[in-house]
């Protein structure tokens, strides 16, 4: 059986069936995209024992293969092309950004901000939307995998759009995973897992359908926000900006006061912050963060 976070049922019949076609491009679609990238997952496991995927509260899952593992991919939901040739440039900014991470793990917690020409150098205008279309591709993904329809404003950007319309991705910092990070120093030699938030979402005021989505994705205690709303235009990400905001989150149970405290401080001075989240308003779409490590037995 696939390892898979349970789904909220009250939204089901907002769910639709695999279309069978590539979301990206729509062709046909014959390819599987990973949902832990296969690189973070061969540099998480390094020589040590095998990784253990966690998320199912029933039990946790041994990963026997980190390239074909049913945990480790998404269905299949786009063509070859698209998954392969056409995003290698957001695969490799995502590389860069990640080989950062390890490099600075014990240290981020500190940071108010990411620094892109630190990470990129003089060509980080244009790989930091590369990076950022690495993460549109990979939530898209994910609304697909919960069966629903990617954002126009998601594809658009990924065609190469500037802007992502409706959409806020900003880094973060998680608190109890960065407490986490420090409880296994000298244990593991790197962040000691890989994490995808639940998925939130909000519903429009007749019910018809999905006007807002909320998850995140990170290695170790350091990722990015994501949220669409079908309602904001005015959102800003960690793009254009060079040194965007990475986002302090407190662990619960002062989480949401911590998320508005932060929203007031960002919304003048800060630029790539999070602003004005209302996260309490949304629903659980499917079940709690999932994630990939050596040690998830007691998360
Ligand atoms: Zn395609």
């Amino acid at each position: 059986m696939k390892p898979q976070v349970p789904g909220n049922p009250e939204f089901d019949y907002l769910r639709r069936a695999p279309t069978g076609l590539c979301w990206w491009c729509g062709s046909l679609a014959d390819s599987r995209e990973h949902k832990y990238k296969r690189t973070d997952l061969v540099r998480l496991q390094g020589e040590g024992s095998p990784l253990i995927w966690g998320g199912d509260p029933e039990k946790t899952h041994q990963i026997r293969s980190v390239r074909k593992s049913e945990a480790v991919r998404f269905g299949i939901d786009m063509c070859r092309a698209c998954n392969g040739t056409r995003s290698q440039p957001f695969d490799r900014a995502y590389d860069e950004y990640v080989a950062f991470l390890w490099k600075h793990k014990d240290d981020m917690w500190f940071w108010d901000g990411i620094s892109m020409p630190a990470i990129f150098g003089d060509e980080w205008t244009s790989k930091q939307l590369d990076l950022a279309r690495y993460f549109a591709k990979h939530f898209g993904s994910r609304i697909v995998d919960e069966g629903l329809e990617v954002p126009a404003g998601l594809v658009n950007f990924m065609n190469g759009g500037t802007k992502a319309a409706n959409i806020s991705m900003c880094f973060a910092k998680r608190e109890e995973l960065w407490e986490m990070h420090k409880g296994l120093r000298g244990v593991t030699d790197g962040p000691p897992g890989l994490w995808l938030g639940g998925v939130n979402a909000q519903l429009s005021s007749d019910r018809s359908k999905v006007a807002a989505l909320q998850t995140n994705c990170l290695v170790g205690y350091v990722g990015v926000e994501f949220l669409w709303d079908e309602n904001r235009r005015d959102m800003d990400s960690f793009f254009p900006h060079e040194i965007p905001v990475l986002n302090e989150f407190l662990a619960e149970p002062g989480l949401v006061e911590a998320i508005r405290a932060r929203s007031r401080e960002s919304s003048d001075t800060r630029k790539g912050g999070v602003r004005g989240s209302d996260t309490q308003r949304r629903k659980a779409l499917s079940g709690a963060r999932s994630g990939i490590g050596r040690f998830l037995n007691g998360e």
